[in-house]
């Protein structure tokens, strides 16, 4: 039975808020830093438990994901991963992978999942064994990443491939964006009793310096206007209202 620890690091506090994850597996003692946005949370995070991060993980190229990679290579001799097509704008990439491959984390294994439409070359990692799926920028609590580079139908593709995934995966962000998403859910599914549920679950997470994630794939489909959308055209509609 493979068992993955994920610690949360807040890094960018206050500004652009990002989500980076610790990823221990302690079968093994393998483990990994989830998108580095900067060094100093996470090196204190690593600091308190002891771990020598093997890994760095990338979802995609934009500096608030990668701006600690190299600095983290250096003081930890770790190896970075990312998607083979975003390799060229990686800092310090060592391992390319590609969709529907497999990394193993020691025991744990992620399946990578490729997901443009934030950007072209953006993937997933979805470690199914341990029902954890980190979604970068492509999905947050109630809302989802700008396209920067890519299409709105690819963005429509990205997000099928989350919802094809069991609905009882725990999905882990880039970033803190719940709040953004409040008003336009709200203002969509002004009835919507699970929203409500979402809303005071999300609330009372906030309030006490928690982050909202994870929430499991289930809550995120019954609520998220962009993972609702069932047409290129219908989620395409959300980005003119
Ligand atoms: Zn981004």
């Amino acid at each position: 039975m493979t068992k993955l620890r994920i610690e949360t690091i807040l890094c960018r506090a206050g500004t652009m808020d990002n989500y980076s994850y610790l990823l221990i597996d302690e079968n093994t003692g393998t483990s990994a830093v989830v998108d580095p946005s900067e060094v100093a949370p996470i090196a204190n995070k690593c600091k308190e438990l002891d771990i020598i991060p093997d890994y760095i993980l990338n979802t995609h190229h934009h500096f608030d994901h990668t701006d600690g990679n190299l600095d983290l290579k250096e003081i930890y001799g770790c190896k970075i991963v990312g998607a083979a097509d975003d390799a060229y704008r990686i800092p310090g990439i060592d391992i390319h992978v590609k969709d529907g491959e497999t990394f193993s984390l020691g025991a744990s294994n992620a399946q990578i999942i490729r997901a443009d439409g934030h950007t072209t070359g953006h993937i997933l990692w979805y470690f199914s064994d341990t029902k954890a799926l980190f979604t970068g920028d492509v999905l947050f609590n109630l809302c989802i990443g700008g396209l920067f580079e890519g299409t709105v139908e690819q963005m429509f593709t990205s997000l099928n491939k989350i919802k094809q995934l069991p609905d009882d995966v725990f999905f882990y962000p880039g970033h803190e964006y719940t709040i953004h998403g409040v008003g336009f859910a709200k203002y969509l599914q002004p009835d919507s009793p699970e929203l409500q549920k979402y809303l005071s679950f999300a609330q009372e997470r906030l309030s006490k310096g928690l982050p909202v994630s994870p929430t499991k794939l289930s809550e995120e489909k019954a609520v998220n206007p962009y993972l609702k959308a069932q047409s290129v055209q219908e989620l395409e509609k959300l980005f003119n209202i």
